[in-house]
């Protein structure tokens, strides 16, 4: 069933979903099945692949999150943006891309689940000037990491991180950053259900302590 699915999930990543954040989050599938059958947001169709894929791959990252200002660059029908903010009321996240036909969808969801706490923005990272930036920019499938930290450095405060969501390890990926930057850490995650290799990328400043 996905709802014990997404529960017993989340509890082994370390996060007690309510009833509430339960039923959101499937109801954030809902209607990305419904916005789906007219345009395409997402390839993954099966709800318990929905649920491991798109929820808990998501809420995997939820321990090495920072700050209060959180941007997700890339976010397409809103992953990981959507869930994490969902968990994290107290935090704003920014969910940010460079097509407006899926933020339609973000913007739609967002309203839908309720959340105070999510701004959409229509933009390319690397032309885009926040007013305030960032304590934490993420970005899931969104190319090199090499490209990532080029586009979005810019978006992160001083001793702010940038977090890429990966498969495999990213071995040459991560050899030449732009120069200013290093790897902080790579993560092994663990998403519950899933018989896939997932790495968490942590870039920091190259004068910042790890
Ligand atoms: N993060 C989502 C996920 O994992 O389901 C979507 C990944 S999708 C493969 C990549 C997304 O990144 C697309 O929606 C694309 O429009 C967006 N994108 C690519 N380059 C971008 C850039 N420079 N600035 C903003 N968005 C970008």
């Amino acid at each position: 069933m996905p709802r014990t699915l997404l529960i017993d999930g989340a509890e082994k990543l370390g996060l007690a979903l309510s009833e509430r954040q339960a039923a959101q989050l499937i109801g954030l599938l809902d209607e990305l099945d419904d916005w789906n059958r007219r345009m395409n947001l997402t390839a993954i169709r099966e709800r318990s692949q929905q649920v491991t894929k798109h929820l808990l791959d998501s809420l995997s990252i939820q321990a090495f999150l920072r700050g209060r200002r959180i941007a997700d660059v890339g976010t397409g029908a809103g992953f990981p943006g959507l869930p994490l903010a969902l968990v994290n009321p107290g935090s704003h996240f920014t969910l940010i891309d460079a097509t407006a036909k899926k933020l339609t969808f973000v913007q739609h969801a967002a309203r839908f689940l309720s959340l105070d706490n999510v701004e959409v923005v229509h933009a390319r990272a690397e032309a885009y000037r926040p007013l305030e930036r960032f304590d934490c920019v993420l970005s899931r499938a969104v190319g090199p990491v090499r490209n990532f930290v080029k586009w979005c450095g810019h978006l992160c405060t001083g001793g702010g991180r940038l977090l890429a969501m990966k498969g495999r390890y990213p071995g040459q990926e991560i050899e030449k950053l732009p120069s200013g930057w290093k790897v902080a850490a790579v993560q092994r995650l663990e998403v519950p259900g899933l018989d896939e290799e997932r790495h968490l990328v942590e870039i920091c400043r190259s004068h910042d302590k790890i």
